[in-house]
């Protein structure tokens, strides 16, 4: 089986995001690159997380052609080959509607630095790409050009997307971007939630490049 370890992680994190409820039913989808061979290790579409076994997971290459899988691919796989293509060093896309990203993504509102935690997306400010429909390669197009340099970003009344140089990195990612939108959204519900400031977050974006355990 092609990328097998690839094709695991993918199914592993699937039943992950369901059961730590970053997604509902069978939204959002995950997808793992591998760029020796230029191909992505990608969830099926419409199938629930639990239910996704690795040969569920499809083979594609960045072209969408199907390489290896007998299901049909996540209806976002344009939206996972944009950020390989645009973003060499990404590994993994993780892609959410988890509720309190997507509540600000509804309202077309960046997640700002409320908390320090933001710094992982490798910016103060997670920004909110404008609406385009579902699974097509316009939302393909801004998601990426709105996400800049930045490891995440919303999708205006959708959802989010991170990426990360792994399954492990990009999963914590959206689990963190979840976290900070639901602290932004509680602090806003009972006064005007203080945001750090720019020097305050170069600081902090500094500290995380050397965050954590030498690789
Ligand atoms: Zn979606």
């Amino acid at each position: 089986m092609l990328l097998r370890e690839e094709r695991e992680l993918v199914a592993e994190y699937g039943r992950k995001m369901s059961a730590d409820r970053l997604s509902t039913g069978t939204s959002g989808n995950l997808s793992i690159y591998d760029p020796e061979h230029g191909l992505m290790a990608i969830s099926p579409s419409g199938m629930g997380y639990f239910d996704i076994r690795p040969e569920d997971v499809v083979v594609t290459d960045l072209g969408a052609r199907m390489v290896e899988g007998d299901r049909k691919p996540s209806s976002e796989w344009a939206l996972h080959a944009a950020f390989y293509r645009r973003k060499p060093e990404a590994r993994a896309v993780v892609h959410t509607h988890s509720v309190y990203c997507t509540t600000f993504a509804v309202l077309g509102k960046p997640i700002e630095a409320v908390h320090y935690a933001i710094a992982d997306a490798h910016t103060d400010r997670v920004p909110c790409a404008p609406y385009e429909t579902f699974g097509s390669p316009e939302l393909a197009r801004v998601a990426v050009d709105t996400c800049g340099t930045a490891n995440a970003v919303l999708l205006a009344n959708h959802g989010l997307v991170v990426c990360g140089d792994s399954m492990q990195s990009a999963y914590a990612l959206a689990s963190n971007m979840e976290f900070v939108a639901e602290l932004q959204y509680r602090a806003m519900c009972v006064g005007k939630p203080n945001i750090l400031s720019g020097a305050q977050m170069e600081e902090v974006l500094e500290k995380f490049r050397t965050y954590g355990q030498p690789k």
